[in-house]
């Protein structure tokens, strides 16, 4: 269990390894959150769960330039480091925080990078509107965990199949660490948590929980026995467009691996869903067990 500590902010390789070896002499555990920026309380989630899971945790906050496209929002990503910084200062749960610039994360240039290909799941659901968009985020955690090397990853829910093909990696790449994931957190009117939520206005923002709403909907008709599974995601993306958004994919997928989902057989389930609303891109999902 962490306590609470100074924390260090680093933005160099060697200043995190330098770090992790004084804790490892020590023979303490670390627990890693990576992310993005711009901070909520879902990430500082994860931060929690790691200083339950581990002595230390680090967090590292970088907008990876390789998991976007070329129309995506790379540029206009909300880059807030100073209150971030003071978040995870006043939270009192990380003990690094590691921000490092592109450089130091691809010394080679993002054109002679060495880069992490996955397999066909990651060219399905997010991958189909965001092509390379999962390779990009495997090569950057791939980097992040070697230059980290934590006992323990702590990734979120809400991006599950962001998980599922981390999970994939790890396994495959014999990467020797355990991964953990966080549930997602949300607004009181049930929109997940995320950065993105900044870019709505104040009308798709009352709009926003209405993809919870539409998954919670395929959520409960499941459980109530229905197994046409084309007519309830047909009627989730009818009710998204209603409400003004553009989905990209509404399906229902195994738990687990996102295979194919059985109608015929009982197996846990999650439904995902991913909507545009004006410029911003939302996703979601929900385990149906
Ligand atoms: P990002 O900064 O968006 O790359 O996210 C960094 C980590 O935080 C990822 O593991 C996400 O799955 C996780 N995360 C994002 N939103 C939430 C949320 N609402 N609740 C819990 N974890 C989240």
């Amino acid at each position: 269990m962490a306590t609470t500590s100074t924390l260090r902010v680093v933005k160099s390789v060697s200043a995190v390894r330098a770090v992790i070896a004084t804790w490892r002499a020590a023979g303490e555990t670390v627990a890693f959150a990576p992310t993005m920026g711009n901070l909520h309380a879902g990430h500082m989630s994860l931060a929690a769960l790691g200083a339950q899971a581990a002595r230390r945790v680090v967090m590292s906050i970088f907008v990876n330039p390789t998991q976007f496209g070329p129309n995506e929002d790379f540029a206009a990503y909300p880059r807030t480091l100073a209150a971030d910084e003071a978040l995870v200062a006043a939270t009192g749960t990380v003990d690094l925080l590691f921000v490092p610039d592109a450089a130091e994360i691809y010394p080679f240039g993002l054109e002679q990078a060495v880069r992490v290909q996955l397999p066909a799941l990651s060219r399905e659901l997010d991958g189909a509107s965001r092509p390379g968009h999962f390779d990009g985020v495997a090569t950057v955690v791939c980097r992040l965990l070697n230059i980290v090397t934590p006992d323990i990853l702590f990734l979120g829910q809400k991006d599950y199949q962001q998980f599922v093909l981390m999970q994939r990696m790890i396994a495959d790449l014999r990467l020797p660490l355990e991964l953990r994931m966080g549930p997602t957190l949300r607004e009181p009117d049930g929109l997940a948590l995320s950065s993105r939520n900044r870019y709505l206005d104040a009308s798709e923002r009352k709009q926003a929980p209405a993809l919870q709403a539409a998954l919670a909907k395929v959520r409960e008709q499941l459980l109530a026995g229905s197994r046409d599974f084309a007519q309830l995601t047909a009627g989730a993306r009818a009710a998204l467009e209603h409400a003004g958004f553009r989905p990209d994919y509404v399906e229902i997928r195994r738990q687990g691996d996102l295979g194919q989902a059985d109608p015929q057989r009982a197996e846990p389930r999650i439904v995902l869903g991913a909507a545009r609303l004006g410029r911003t891109r939302l996703i979601d999902n929900l385990f149906v067990d």
